[in-house]
């Protein structure tokens, strides 16, 4: 499908000069760009963390879903990661934006995006944070419950509401519906209060949970969807507006396929929502389209070797040969890998090495840290690499999901920096400059 990029504004949304992009050209590719980076900081006697980021694998993701669900808009959920590269991005695809607050409201305004491509998708909001949308013209909202209709009532009275439904996520690994959604059963008294209370009600919305293991939780989402729209239409509300929430994995090797997805997304929204219905469908993704985009690149800081007579975690049935490695990085799950305790659906990583492993290579179990003083603070149990020596680099891909917008700088230790690329044929694509 043709790109719609939005050449011509007065602000370019995406420059090299506005989010430090690195464009590759003379066919230099992110691994010629992540050695030059590691050698860069070799000589410079730096040996922070830092991710590469890579726009074009934002631009594939977005044309995978173009292709796979054309009826469905994404707004980006900017929680995932609100780096400027991925928004700015984002932007110049033309996709909308989910915000969860003020601040993400604010930071999307500033970078241009109109408030009529903004949803407040939080069901349960501060009052300022609703006044803050209603003065800068964020109509779209949703709720679950009464008392956000007084709230809205108060503070944004000419809202555009969207119920969000609790749906059956059992099979995710992050079941959201434990905490957000009205219950079927009552659903038919939170339209009746809206409509007591003079409020426009125009759609809703959904989130099957992160980590879904099943594609069938969005049919049955779906279908409650429509229940709860032709309930709204016999209250005389002009129901609009479905928003399927986000949940779709950015990994390759995930247990259900895009695609997969896809199909049983477009087969339940033909029964339940045919395009003669005139409903607009919208979508909330967020890791779907950033989590393979970021390696991350920590240094091995320092290096501890464990004989067997020493290891009381040794059971001697390892064939290793008779000693475990410690390798301290300088990122860990205080920083980047926060993943590793605050996302049910990214509870692994494998870092690996920056150059080719030869299969003849001695291999070591390894136990991988992060940099804080705790120890909970561990990225890999056991993992069988060659040997590290303290400043060598390791490498953890699919690292754009809830990452950078979880890191702390506990202990002190400087969160990872972030450099965008854009190989220069992605960017002639893009036809942005
Ligand atoms: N929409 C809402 C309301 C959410 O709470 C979340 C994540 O928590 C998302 C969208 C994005 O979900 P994901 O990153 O799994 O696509």
């Amino acid at each position: 499908p043709a790109l719609v990029t939005t050449k011509g504004s007065f602000v370019p949304v995406l420059s090299p000069e506005n989010c430090g992009i690195d464009i590759l050209d003379n066919g230099r590719t992110i691994r010629d760009f992540l050695d030059s980076k590691i050698k860069e900081r070799g000589s410079a006697d730096n040996e922070e963390p830092f991710y590469v980021a890579s726009l074009d694998s934002i631009l594939e993701r977005h044309l995978r879903w173009r292709t796979n669900l054309p009826r469905v808009t994404p707004f980006y959920a900017v929680k995932c990661n609100n780096d400027a590269s991925v928004l700015r991005m984002m932007s110049a695809l033309d996709t909308g934006f989910d915000c969860a607050s003020k601040v993400e409201i604010q930071l999307m305004l500033s970078l241009g995006v109109t408030p009529d491509k903004i949803i407040y998708a939080h069901t349960t909001k501060p009052l300022s944070h609703i006044k803050y949308a209603c003065t800068h013209g964020v109509d779209m909202m949703t709720f679950d419950s009464e008392e956000e209709l007084l709230k809205i009532s108060l503070s944004h009275a000419k809202a555009k509401l969207v119920l969000r439904i609790a749906v059956d996520d059992s099979a995710s690994k992050i079941r959201l519906s434990l905490k957000f959604g009205a219950r079927l059963e009552s659903v038919g008294k939170l339209l009746g209060r809206a409509g007591e209370l003079g409020l426009e009600v125009i759609g809703v919305s959904f989130h099957v949970g992160s980590g879904c293991t099943g594609s069938l939780a969005f049919k049955q989402a779906i279908a409650d969807a429509r229940r709860v729209f032709d309930m709204g239409n016999l209250l005389g509300f002009q129901m609009s507006l479905l928003d399927i929430g986000g949940g779709f994995s950015g990994r390759e090797d995930c247990q259900v396929a895009f695609e997969e997805f896809s199909e049983v997304i477009n087969g339940a929204l033909e029964e339940f929502f045919p395009p003669d219905s005139g409903v607009q469908i919208i979508a909330e993704p967020g890791r779907y389209y950033v989590d393979s985009a970021f390696t991350l690149a920590a240094n091995v800081i320092a290096k501890r070797v464990i004989t067997d007579d020493m290891d009381e975690h040794n059971d001697g049935k390892d064939n290793c040969p008779d000693r475990t490695m410690m390798y301290y990085l300088n990122d860990g799950v205080y920083g980047s890998l926060s993943c590793l305790i605050n996302d049910a659906a990214h509870t692994q990583v494998e870092p690996y090495l920056n150059r080719v492993v030869e299969s003849s290579e001695q291999r070591y179990r390894s136990v991988i840290w992060g940099p804080t003083c705790d120890s909970f603070d561990k990225v890999t149990d056991s993992c069988w690499i060659p040997e590290l020596h303290v400043g060598d680099w390791l490498l953890i891909d699919n690292m754009g999901a809830y990452s950078i917008c979880l890191s702390t700088d506990f202990n002190g230790f400087e969160r990872a920096h972030i450099y965008p690329v854009v190989t220069a044929e992605t960017w002639h694509t893009l036809n942005l400059s």
